[in-house]
């Protein structure tokens, strides 16, 4: 008995109404995620990466996608999936290395056929924290981050210079195995356990990289964060990557941007929104109070007779849209304290001041006192 499925859109976290090429673009950073090479010794990755690679066979698939659309898993059967929970993570790789054109290549050798075609390297991610400031003017920062790189002593052969490769005994040199399933009733061809796909074994593994072909090394490169990022937003940098195999290209680095939330303000798009607290009395006869902004403090006008959670809006003090460069607002947020405590000489001042009081020309009250007043009369005329 199968566990309950998930829904292969929320595997995937997209839409129902999304796109191939959306699908396509959250698989591939869904399987780069939880890549087993990246996890080691985490089942979970890699029980997430093959519940991906199904998602995907199925939404990619636009037949397998309307009959899942329609009937659910359910639909599905007998319609020839893959049942990756048996499938080896080495097979599901070279299985899409074919469909997303090798985006997988980088880093091992495997998949049969195209065991030696032209494979770009790994994306990779890295992440770098800003404040609301950088982001206000846009900063350049250092990144630091390890990456693999080709080996140098073996150039990425794997192989210790002076012995190269030899034929791999199981395949014939082929990098598949043919395997048969179900008690004889089929055969299956699978990629070659022993050369994992190359055709080709290493007899005397390089020292430098243990047969592995590349190493792990440090690099630092400056990134150019442009004005108005948004936290969570990535930079590509284009080959930065991993490198690719047999002359495919690199890969690409991802950097992740955080923004630091800030003591004050507060992001929503382009806009920076503060909480100002402010007196009844400061309210009522206006005056003019500090706020913080990211040019430092500003002064504004609190007209009298503000109410409580009037927004004053502040034109172009906002942060800078990462298309256009205009920047938003700064919008003031008025909240109206009561005081809790009152001393003896200002209880009596405020007593006074509420004999005086014609509680009709309070802006809310007056229009609540109205529609009350029509609400009963109306009430009196329905009722005869
Ligand atoms: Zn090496
Ligand atoms: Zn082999």
């Amino acid at each position: 008995m199968a566990a309950t499925k998930r829904d292969y859109y929320e595997v995937l976290g997209v839409k129902r109404d999304s796109s191939p090429e959306d699908i396509k673009r959250a698989y591939r950073r869904l399987a780069m995620k939880y890549h087993p090479d990246r996890n080691p010794d985490q089942p979970e990755c890699e029980q997430k990466f093959k519940e991906c690679a199904e998602a995907y066979e199925v939404l990619s698939d636009s037949q397998k996608r309307q009959q899942y659309d329609r009937f659910g898993h359910e639909g599905l059967r007998g319609s020839g999936m893959h049942d990756f929970s048996h499938m080896r993570s080495d097979d599901i790789f070279s299985m899409f290395d074919d469909i997303l054109g090798g985006v997988f290549g980088g880093g091992r050798r495997r998949g049969g056929r195209s065991g030696n075609r032209a494979a770009r390297g790994y994306d990779i991610e890295t992440q770098v924290t800003i404040s609301m400031q950088e982001v206000l003017s846009g900063v350049e920062k250092l990144l630091e981050f390890k990456r693999r790189d080709l080996c140098p002593q073996c150039k990425g052969s794997g192989a210790e210079p002076g012995h190269d490769r030899e034929p791999c005994a199981q395949c014939g040199g082929q990098g598949q195995v043919a395997q048969s399933g179900m008690g004889g009733l089929f055969r299956m061809v699978t990629t070659c356990p022993r050369c994992k796909g190359a055709g080709s074994v290493v007899t005397h593994p390089c020292k430098a990289c243990h047969g592995q072909g590349m190493v792990e090394k440090e690099r630092k490169l400056t990134l150019k964060i442009p004005a108005g990022i948004s936290d969570g937003q990535a930079v590509r940098v284009t080959g930065e990557g991993e490198p690719g195999q047999h002359g495919g290209p690199s890969g690409d680095l991802y950097c992740y941007v955080r923004v630091k939330g800030h003591d004050f303000l507060h992001r929503e798009g382009d806009d920076l929104v503060v909480r100002l607290p402010i007196s009844f009395s400061q309210a009522a006869l206006g005056a003019t109070v500090e706020v913080p902004s990211l040019s430092g403090r500003r002064e504004i006008e609190i007209h009298p007779g503000t109410q409580h959670g009037a927004v004053i809006e502040v034109k172009g003090q906002g942060l800078p849209n990462i298309r256009s460069g205009r920047r938003g607002s700064l919008l003031v947020q008025v909240l109206i304290e009561i005081p809790k405590k009152l001393n003896k000489e200002q209880k009596k001042l405020l007593r006074q001041f509420a004999e005086t009081e014609d509680k009709t020309v309070l802006p809310e009250s007056k229009g609540f006192f109205d529609k009350l007043k029509d609400y009963f009369a109306g009430e009196s005329h329905n009722s005869n």
